[in-house]
This record gives C-alpha cells, sequence and structure tokens, in this order.
C-alpha cells in the first residue's frame, strides 16, 4: 500500500489550525507541532491582562480541537531547525521527525526596534503567561502602594504603555476602566486618581490604519477616559524603574508594556531561508518557498507580498486565510496540479476602547460601512465571541462580560504568577536527552 504524504506543520496559531482543518478528509498524515498544548487566542490575551478573563477562558487545547478529525495528531514540542536534505525537523529534545510537505506557522515576537533596555525590562503581551503574569504585575503594585503609600510618588501606580496599535489602544481603554471601578473599590486607602495610564506613540495618531475619523474618535475617547497620550513621542532607553523619552524627559514607571510592533519568531534565524522585511520568510505569490515547493510559510512568520507589492498584515485574519490557502495548494501539488497565488478577502479593521467604545471599518469588499461608539463596540463583542474557539469558552466569555458590564467589575483579581514554556522547558529534565526518534 502506497504510503500517505506526511503534512507536518509547526504552531498551532491562526493559521496552522487553518490549515489543518483545510487538510481534513485529504488522504494525508498531519501531525501538529507545538511548544504549548493549545491554541492561544491572542486578540483577548489584553483581557486577561486586564482580569477580566482568566487564561484558560482563551485558550483550547489543541487535541480538543481536532478530536473528530482522523488524519490529524498532536506532539508538544519546540522546533529549533530543519534539515532540508533529509527533510526533517529537529525538536530541542533532539527528536527528528520527517516530513513530506512543511508548513511553518509558528508566528512572531514582539519587536524591541533595539531600544536599550527593552529586552530586560519591558513586558510583552503575546503569551497566556505573559498575560497572566501582566494581571499579577499590575495587581501586584497595588498591593506595594497600599503596604507603603509613600512608593507612589516612585511612580509605582505609573503604567506606561507604548505603541498606540489596537494592543495599545485596547489595554489602555481596559486598563483605566479596572483602575476607575474594581479597583477603586478594592483599594479605599489608595487615592486611585494617582494611577496612570501613560501611553506613548512615535507616529502622529493612534490606530494608525484606520481612517481620520476613527483616529480622531479613538484619541478622544482616550483622553476623556483619563489616559495620558502622548504623540510624536519615541522612548530611548528603558530602565528597570523609569523610561526615558527622545525630549529628555524621564518617567517614573516600574510598568512598561511594549505594543509597539512585531517581527517574525526567531525560529527563522535557524532555518537558512531567504528573509524580507520584519524577518520574515521570503516567499512565492503561492505561499511556498521558490526552490522548496513542498515548504509553506504562513500568517505572522510568511513574507509574501500582495498584487502593490507590500507584505499582508500581521493580523489573525491574514493568518485564517493564509492557513486555507496552504491546505488548497497541498491537495492540488498532491493530484500533480499547479499551484495559485494567495488572494487575500479584506473584510475590514476592529478595536474596542473600553466599554461602548470602538471603531469598526468593514472593507470596501464589504461596503466600505464605518461604525464608531456603541455599535462598534457591540460587534467586536459579537465577532470575538464568533472566532473564540470553543463552545464552552464562548459561553463563559459571553457570561463574564455581561457580569462584568453591568457590575462595573473585574472578577479574575488573583495574583499568580505562571510559568513560560521556555521557563518551563529549561527546568525539564530532558531538555538534553540526546535520542532521536523517527516519528
Ligand atoms: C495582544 C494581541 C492582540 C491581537 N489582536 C488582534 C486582533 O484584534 N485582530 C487580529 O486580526 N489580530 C490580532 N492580533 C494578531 C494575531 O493574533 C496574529 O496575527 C495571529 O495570531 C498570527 O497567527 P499565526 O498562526 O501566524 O501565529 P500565532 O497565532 O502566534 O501562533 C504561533 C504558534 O506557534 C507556536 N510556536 C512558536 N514557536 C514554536 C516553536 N519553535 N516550536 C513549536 N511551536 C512554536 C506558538 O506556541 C503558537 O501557538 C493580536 C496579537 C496580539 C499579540
Amino acid at each position: 500500500m502506497l504510503q500517505k504524504p506526511k503534512v507536518v506543520i509547526i504552531g498551532a496559531g491562526f493559521a496552522g489550525l487553518n490549515a489543518a482543518k483545510g487538510l481534513k478528509n485529504t488522504l494525508v498524515d498531519i501531525l501538529m507541532i507545538d511548544q504549548n498544548n493549545y491554541h492561544t487566542f491572542q486578540p483577548l490575551l489584553y483581557q486577561v491582562a486586564t482580569a477580566g478573563l482568566e487564561p484558560a477562558d482563551i485558550a483550547k487545547q489543541v487535541r480538543h480541537i481536532f478530536k473528530q478529525q482522523k488524519n490529524f495528531r498532536f506532539r508538544q514540542g519546540t522546533v529549533v531547525n530543519v534539515d532540508w536534505d533529509k527533510k526533517y525537523i529537529l525538536l530541542r529534545d533532539a527528536t527528528n521527525i520527517s516530513f513530506d510537505y512543511l508548513i511553518i506557522a509558528a508566528g512572531a515576537i514582539y519587536n524591541d526596534f533595539g531600544v536599550t533596555g527593552v529586552k530586560e525590562h519591558a513586558i510583552y503581551l503575546k503569551s497566556l503567561a505573559d498575560a497572566a503574569n501582566l494581571r499579577s504585575h499590575i495587581l501586584q503594585q497595588f498591593e506595594l502602594a497600599s503596604a507603603k503609600p509613600e512608593l507612589i510618588d516612585t511612580g509605582i501606580l505609573n503604567f506606561v504603555i507604548v505603541g498606540a496599535g489596537p494592543t495599545g489602544v485596547e489595554m489602555a481603554g481596559a486598563l483605566m476602566e479596572l483602575f476607575s471601578h474594581a479597583l477603586k473599590n478594592d483599594y479605599p486607602e489608595l487615592d486611585l486618581s494617582r494611577a496612570k495610564v501613560i501611553m506613548l506613540e512615535a507616529s502622529p495618531n493612534v490606530l494608525n490604519p484606520y481612517s481620520s475619523k476613527s483616529r480622531s474618535y479613538s484619541e478622544h475617547v482616550l483622553r476623556k477616559r483619563g489616559v495620558d497620550l502622548r504623540l510624536n513621542t519615541t522612548v530611548k532607553k528603558v530602565n528597570a524603574d523609569s523610561v526615558e523619552l527622545d525630549n529628555g524627559e524621564i518617567i517614573a514607571s516600574k510598568s512598561l508594556i511594549w505594543a509597539a510592533g512585531v517581527r517574525a519568531h526567531p525560529l527563522v534565524e535557524a532555518l537558512a531561508l531567504g528573509l524580507t522585511h520584519g524577518f520574515r520568510i521570503k516567499l512565492t505569490k503561492a505561499m511556498n518557498i521558490a526552490n522548496k515547493a513542498y515548504v509553506y510559510a504562513l500568517g505572522d512568520i510568511a513574507g509574501v507580498e500582495d498584487k502593490d507589492g507590500k507584505l499582508y498584515p500581521q493580523v489573525a485574519t491574514v493568518a485564517i486565510q493564509q492557513g486555507k490557502h496552504a491546505a488548497k495548494q497541498i491537495k492540488k501539488q498532491i493530484k500533480g496540479l499547479a499551484v495559485t497565488d494567495f488572494n487575500y478577502f479584506d473584510k475590514g479593521n476592529m478595536a474596542i476602547i473600553g466599554r461602548n467604545a470602538g471603531v469598526a471599518e468593514l472593507s470596501k469588499n464589504l461596503s466600505g460601512i464605518h461604525l464608531r461608539g456603541f455599535l462598534a463596540w457591540l460587534a467586536w463583542l459579537f465577532i470575538h465571541l464568533i472566532y473564540l474557539p470553543g463552545h464552552q469558552n464562548r459561553f463563559i466569555a459571553l457570561a463574564n462580560w455581561t457580569y462584568n458590564y453591568f457590575s462595573y467589575d473585574r472578577h479574575v483579581r488573583l495574583i499568580s504568577f505562571m510559568q513560560k514554556s521556555s521557563e518551563r522547558e529549561a527546568a525539564s529534565p530532558n531538555k538534553n536527552q540526546k535520542s532521536s526518534i523517527k516519528a
């Protein structure tokens, strides 16, 4: 009997999941590898960081997602390299896994743009552990301020957000809400007007890809809700307890949240493939690699150009469509057919700035309608509920949002730090295991 082609997918993010789903009922064996045994719904990480949702509410176990898909298998592990001659990938525990087709969908990390001190002192929001730890860090500052109020003069309640894209704006709005309601009740002994959210943005606008009306609306709402928004402001250096700006000002803060942009996952540096802007893997318009047609890269790690020669934005909607596209191309290749170019169907952009305030811009493909305010906020909640994986997660998120909306509460106010996957692996007794198993 002929062996089925083996498709290995690195990463259980939006791109990887959709590639695997697209290969359902296809005569292939799929093996998905991820450092975590779950998929993280990153657009809601900021809700975990601001005590609105639990980490488990925005994640789903990969094996559970694919429990009905017979040609799917999962393996938890960290990919560190690929041997292109022998066609196998190498895991950190020294396991080799062979493949016929490879899909690289390992996502992105935050880009520090070479700013001194960011790597050492900034807080990122990319993983469940980042979000849970940020929540704990924020709450910890309030506990410290309560125990020693004189620390407030040293900036302990100054929270600096760098980058006024959707992540920064959503985080800033949610933090102001957390401070002015839930934490105000928790800490009656503190003057909560001294808790500040300072938002720094290098460009003259918030939410840059949006229309000027949406941008000025968002700017107005942020300021009205108390965010100290500073446009045309660049960070020069980050220290453990302060942030130095290009204009010479020094802001005292132990809490700098870096949301200034991403770059492709560092795995790309080990792979010896051609790279393009933002360290993304250079691809053909069909999303595979020019001299390795059996290798695809998708999502945030993929450097594919649109018809105007620009790279696609690093957002979930692009990753989802690229996942589906790669699955279709692999099916064609198995049948000996030619692959076709990837074409993104742009549905638009949306972001929320907190309670009852959002911006939603449908693309021209879908009427071009722009919404601001309550309706945009409602549309955002609805879309995120639809895309959140798992009925149970949707139900819990909806219940929590309803409760938080009417009670002004944020119920997950626990200080409990979480171990990151890199720390977990460093502590693992198997990390230097030398065995080599052909899967
Ligand atoms: C805070 C935040 C908010 C966002 N909000 C929005 C939004 O509102 N709308 C929107 O469209 N987009 C949003 N995005 C962007 C969106 O989440 C990404 O574009 C999307 O997740 C990219 O999908 P991906 O599959 O390429 O990578 P990811 O979803 O990042 O998945 C990559 C996977 O690869 C795994 N992995 C990485 N390295 C390895 C390795 N070496 N070995 C094994 N596994 C590995 C990771 O564990 C992860 O599961 C947001 C992102 C962030 C961080």
